[in-house]
This record gives structure tokens, sequence and C-alpha cells, in this order.
């Protein structure tokens, strides 16, 4: 590492995430690390007072003399953590969101590679003891001694706890004598499964896919596959052709727990070449898959928005399944990053393809393949040739007339028919996000923002109703202008309510609720699935968890108890996500040979989302819904930047945010801006939060105003400004 006798200086991002010191440091490296030190590692150096983990940057000469710079104190780990892409790539993420780089890099790496992550966690050894061959014969030994050296000769090798049970004193005495060798390799916390699934001979539907996906090695597909029509041996196939050339592949999924049926079926086929990354593993237990991601003892990586990140060379493809999930997007902290973006970002990098797969593709994802920026592929029918499942929508103004019950007799009936049948029913409960808007009690008729098409936040301090995009406010009517029905405000119900009025319809029925509260211990989702599929349960009632993934095959009903609560979510996406939610769940029902159906109760049986999805009918929905979005200028036809102002004191920061507002306005052209209005979640914890929208179609002049107007506010401590681009909801 000597360059010419000159003394090498390294310069260090520390571990601070703050726009102020989010900078490279210099620092000398004493000559006694000299030969650990590589861009990438991490080290600790001193830092006005304080000792800082940080990460070397850049190795350079040291020109100027005079400058008096400290020393690097240690070397945390040998091993460059930063690869050469992971570096450039953090630059990417730090200059499309505007976070600190730090963060940027932070946000790619196990919790254990961080600092300041408590405890520390570290590697976990195992102890072996071998004998010695030239091992002193003329030495005394006891007879425990006699006999543990019987059994490691037996055995060649032994690991130290079966040796400890004979005696702990007496394995220490033998490794002083120079009787036994003590060795300590790295032991990785998890094991995996090693059985094999045989592969299906594919359709030639699915056979055309994964050829135009692997003799096109440099493309981004979007792959509209609708419920059941083999996606999923799609990947597995392209995958395997990848691995048979030695290359890797990762699999981003939308939530890991929410997929075991997936990941085992990835693990069977695969076995020990795939790591897979999810929320269930402990710290350890992720460092230790970080390290074999790293050493190239894996082939495959599967896991949530974050495994993107995954430490793999020589990628071959990168699959993002259920593309049109909102998890593939960070919200926060920052930094705000779309798993996607950086999934092409790498494919780019490695020179390899991207498939984008999903029954319902993002609008902004299907405009793009229609515009022939991503190659377009399609599997438009179930692979065992069965129609999807005919679906009934039931009104739910009727039922309420007669009987205001959460039922209609259409669903009753069709599980009576399903429990006398020994067949077995799914019923989702639309569960409404935690903002609050009035509804009508009798009619469902909601209050929308005339401007900007979304439902309007009610906000009780003030007895009003708000649009959080642009401001627009209104007094809340005291009737319902639909019906004229006095009861509003209906919050909705939870599932326990529902189990128990089902269980009052049917009291010898076996009921499986599963939501937030019975799935958050660790390994329930699991078996509860296991459960389901073994047929000890009859009824799966649950929230938005039950319509992904799931294949069982024993299951003829779907029911919706109400599929309104998300259409009244106060996003401009909440009839994409509703039709997308509708989809999902109907393609759980008749998948194997007996024949399906599905029953959806709404409000709006009108709505075109429910409709279309009703039908089946993917592209009728994304022209209808391509239309709105035009109108009202939203993406894809624009994008769209949130900014958030947050703070103690609201009446300061108002007028901070108008401020902003009008700066932007001085600097920008041909931009839209909403705002400053109160964010759906106005106050939490003490903190304010208000937000300017925008809209735009060239981004050009939006980076360097807004890195302005971040510097300005960068000292100030009374407010904080969090930038969000092409954000998955606006909160
Ligand atoms: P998707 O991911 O599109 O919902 P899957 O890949 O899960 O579809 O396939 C649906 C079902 O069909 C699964 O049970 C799968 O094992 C089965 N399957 C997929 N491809 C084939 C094939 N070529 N031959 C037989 N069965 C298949
Ligand atoms: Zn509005």
């Amino acid at each position: 590492m000597d360059i010419g006798g000159d003394i090498l200086v390294a310069g260090v991002l520390v571990e601070i995430s703050h726009q102020s010191v989010d900078k490279i440091f210099d620092y000398f490296i004493p000559s006694s690390i000299l030969s650990d030190i590589q861009v990438g590692v991490r080290v600790v150096v001193p830092f006005g007072k304080m000792t800082l983990e940080g990460f070397v940057l850049e190795i350079k000469n040291h020109k100027d003399t005079e400058a008096e710079l400290k020393e690097i104190i240690e070397v945390v780990d040998r091993d460059v953590v930063l690869t050469e892409e992971l570096l450039s790539l953090g630059k990417e993420i730090q200059k499309t969101t505007i976070a600190t780089l730090i963060s940027c890099y932070q946000v790619m790496l196990p919790k254990a590679l961080k600092a300041k992550n408590g405890k520390k966690i570290g590697i976990r050894y195992d102890t072996y003891y071998q004998l010695n061959s030239s091992f002193d014969s003329s030495i005394k030994l006891t007879p425990v001694q006699n006999k543990i050296i019987d059994s490691v000769r037996d055995k060649g090798e032994v690991l130290r706890k079966e040796l400890v049970d004979i005696s702990s004193s007496a394995v220490s005495t033998l490794v002083k004598k120079g009787v036994l060798v003590e060795e300590k390799r790295e032991h990785y916390r998890l094991q995996n499964m090693i059985y094999r699934e045989e592969k299906k001979k594919l359709t030639d539907d699915q056979e055309h896919v994964v050829k135009e996906v692997i003799n096109h090695p440099n493309r981004t597909f979007l792959l509209y596959g609708v419920t059941g029509s083999g996606k999923t041996e799609v990947y597995m196939e392209i995958i395997d052709y990848y691995l048979s050339l030695g290359k890797t592949s990762i699999v981003l999924v939308p939530e890991i727990s929410l997929t075991p049926q997936m990941v085992m079926r990835f693990q069977s086929r695969f076995g020990e070449k795939i790591a897979a990354l999810h929320s269930g593993l402990s710290d350890g237990e992720k460092y230790d898959e970080w390290r074999r991601i790293y050493r190239g003892e894996v082939s495959i990586v599967i896991g949530a928005r974050s495994a993107i990140f995954a430490p793999l060379t020589n990628i071959g493809v990168i699959i993002v399944d259920e593309e049109h999930s909102d998890s593939y997007k960070q919200s926060d902290p920052s930094p705000r990053y779309q798993a996607k973006d950086i999934a092409i970002w790498r494919s780019h990098y490695h020179q390899c393809s991207v498939v984008l797969g999903s029954a319902t593709p993002s609008l902004e994802s299907m405009a793009r393949a229609q515009k022939g920026v991503y190659s377009f592929l399609s599997l438009p029918n179930r692979v065992n040739g069965k129609k999807l499942p005919p679906v009934k929508i039931v009104d739910m103004n009727q039922v309420m007339k007669q009987n205001r019950g959460y039922f209609s007799q259409e669903l009753l009936s069709g599980i009576e028919k399903r429990l006398e049948k020994s067949e077995q029913v799914i019923l989702l409960l639309n569960r409404r996000g935690y903002s609050s808007f009035v509804t009508c009690k009798n009619c469902g008729f909601t209050f929308k923002c005339p401007n900007c098409d979304i439902t309007l936040t009610y906000h009780k301090s003030s007895n009003t109703l708000r649009c959080h995009y642009c401001g627009y406010g209104e007094k809340v009517f005291s009737k319902c202008p639909e019906c004229g029905e006095a009861s509003l405000n209906n919050l909705g119900v939870g599932t326990q309510k529902i189990e128990e009025e089902l269980m009052k319809v049917f009291p010898s029925s076996r009921i499986l609720r599963m939501d937030y509260d019975t799935t958050s211990r660790k390994g329930m989702h699991e078996k509860m699935i296991t459960a389901f599929q073994n047929h000890e349960y009859d009824i799966l009632l649950g929230t938005q968890m039950v319509a992904k993934g799931l294949d069982f095959s024993n299951v003829t009903l779907v029911g919706v108890i109400n599929a309104d609560t998300s259409l009244n979510i106060p996003d401009f996406r909440s009839g994409e996500n509703t039709f997308s939610l509708l989809s999902q769940v109907a393609g759980r029902s008749g998948r194997s040979e007996r024949d399906g159906e599905v029953v959806i109760q709404t409000f709006n049986p009108e709505h075109y989302a429910i409709r279309y999805a009703a039908g089946h009918d993917y592209f009728s929905f994304y022209q209808e819904e391509m239309k709105i979005r035009r109108q009202l200028k939203y993406p894809p036809y624009y994008y769209l930047c949130n900014i958030r102002i947050s703070g103690r004191d609201a009446t300061y920061l108002f007028d901070e945010a108008l401020k902003i507002k009008r700066s932007l306005e001085r600097y920008l052209e041909n931009v839209i801006i909403l705002g400053p209005s109160v964010a759906t979640i106005f106050k939490m914890n003490n903190i304010y939060r208000y937000h300017i929208l925008l809209k735009y179609k060239d981004s050009k002049n939006i980076y360097p105003i807004f890195l302005k107007i971040i510097d300005h506010y960068q000292k100030n401590a009374k407010i904080k400004i969090d930038i969000d681009f092409n954000p998955s909801q606006i909160m």
C-alpha cells in the first residue's frame, strides 16, 4: 500500500446522519494498520470529543504538510463492507432522494454492521478439536484424558460441546500439553433445509416467457400474469438457467412473512443455494446470511425491499414479484428509495435483466410497458386451463335497508353451501387506513375534494373536513347529502366483531381469524396457513394478509365483506389499490379442479374499480384509471413530490411553509404547487405536520432549489424538512 513513501490519508464518512457532517473527513493512516485499510472498510476515528465509526471512501496521498490530521484508531472488520458497486449505488441514492450519504450506505447493510446498534452483534464460532499428530506419546495421561483422546481419534475431529461433557478441564490440559489442537470456525445461526422439489413441465405460454427473458439478457420486463398463471414457476425456471451459467439472482417479494408458501417453494427447489432474508430473523441471523451472501456461498437471495441491496456479484436476473406493491417504496426513515429503481440501476451495473411481475401491474409500470420502455410479457390464463372464478357484486345499500347486518343473503348461503360440501371459505375484511374520514352509515357516501378527487379527512378539533393534498376545507354536514341519513361517521368494524357475528350464524363452523393481533407472534402466520391447508378450519377470516399469494386447493368461495373501505382512503391511488386487492383475493378461489366463486359486498356497486375487478378486466381498469390520472394530473402523467414540514410550533411552521411555497413558485416554472396543507395526521407526538405537494413533468430544476431549501433550514432546530419523491402514500 506504500505509494512512493508518501504519507497516506483516508477520506472517512462518519456514521452521523446529519447534513452538516455528511461529508468526507481526512485522517492519517497509521502504518500499523496500513495493510488492512481499503476503500469500503469500516474504521473507528476520533471526531471532535467523540469516537465514531465510519466508512473509508477514498485513499489518497497527503499533499498539504501543514494540515494537522488525526489518526484512524482502528479497523473494525477486515472485509470490505461496501463493495465498489454499493459505493456508487449509495451516491446515486443520495442524488435521487436528497438523503444524507451516510444514511444511503447504512440502509444497505444489516444492523450488525451499523454503529450504535446497541449491543454489538458478533460472529458466532464453534470450537473444534483434532489430535496433534506429532504429540509426545510418553506423556502420562489420566483415564479421563485417554477417553477424550480416543473419542477424538475415532471421529477425526470433535466439537467442543461434545468433549466438555466428559471434562472441560481435561480438554484444556490436553490443549496445553500439545496433545489436542484447537480450531475456531464460524458458525451460521441458520441451518437451511435441504430437500428437492421436481420442476414442472412448463406450458407453452410459460415457455415463451422464459425464452423471451433469457434471450434478452439486458432488459426490464413487465410480466402481466393472472393469479395462478404460473409466474412463480417461470421465475424459478429463469433463475435455474442463470444458476447453470454460474450467475446469481435476487427475488423481491412484498412481505416475506406473508408469503411463506412461495419461500418454501424456492427453498425446496434450490436448497442450500438460497438465502431468505425476512423480518423474522434475529439480527445475528441476518448478519450470518449477509456474510454467506457476501462470500459467494449462496446464489439466490429472496427477501423484502431491503434484499435489493444483497451484496451478490455476477447477477443474472432480478425479479420483483407483485411489483405493484407499495412496500417496495421506503417511506420512512430517509432515504426514501424505490426498490424497483434500485433493481434497474443494479441491472445496468451487472448488464442483466429485471422482471417485474404482477396480476395487477402498477399504472406507472404498465404505462412504461406501453411506451416500450419496458418489454411486455403476458400469461393471460391459469396454468390448469381453468377460468377465473365468477364474481357476484352485492349492493349493500339494499342489504342495509333490509337487515342492517354485515352479511348479505348471497354470502350467507354461499358459506352454508361450502360448509355442507366440506369445502373452504376465505373472507376478507378490508380494513381502513388510520386516518379518519366521514362516511354515511346508511349508504356509504363519502365526502371528496372537488379539486383532487380524494376523500376528505375529518379534523375533530375544528369539526371540519379537509383535503390534505390542496388544503380545501368544508364544515361537516349533519346529514348525508345523498340519502338524508343523520347517522354519519361509520368507523367500520374489526375482524373480532365479524368473527363473533359469524359464530352466531354458523355455530359449528371452525373459524380461523388472521389479522395483526393473531399473527404478531413469531411463526404464527405459517402455523395458521398450514392449519388451514390441513382443513383444521372451514373459514379463514382476515385482513389484507389473506389476499396475497396463498394457494389453497380446497377454497371454493371468497367473500369480501366490505370492498369500500380501501376506496375511501384519502389517496389518489385508492381506486388502483382497491382493484388490485379485490383481484388478488378473488384469485384465491377455485384454484384446482373444483369451481370457485367470489362474492363482493359493496356500497358502490357501480364503481369502476369494483366492476372491473369483478370482471377480471385489468386492461379496461387501466384505461379508465389512466383517464382520471390524466385529468387530475397524477402519476404516471406527472411526477409527485411531497415536502413535509414538521415541528412543535404550528404557527411558525405554517409561516415558513408559505415562504417555502413562495420561493418554489419564484424558481420553478411548469410545476403545480399545492398547499401548504395539514397532513392527514396533523399532530403526532406533539409534532405538527404540514406539507406541500408538487406535480411536475421535468425534475431538472427541482433538485437545486430543494438543496437550497434544505441548506437554509439545516441549522434551524424548530423546523424539519423531509422530502419524498414519488411517494407511495401522502400522509
Ligand atoms: P402465480 O405465481 O402466477 O399465482 P404459480 O406459479 O403459483 O402461479 O402457479 C399456480 C399453481 O400452478 C401452483 O400450484 C403451481 O405449482 C402450479 N403450476 C405452475 N406451473 C405449472 C406447470 N407448468 N405445470 C403444472 N403445474 C404448474
Ligand atoms: Zn384537494
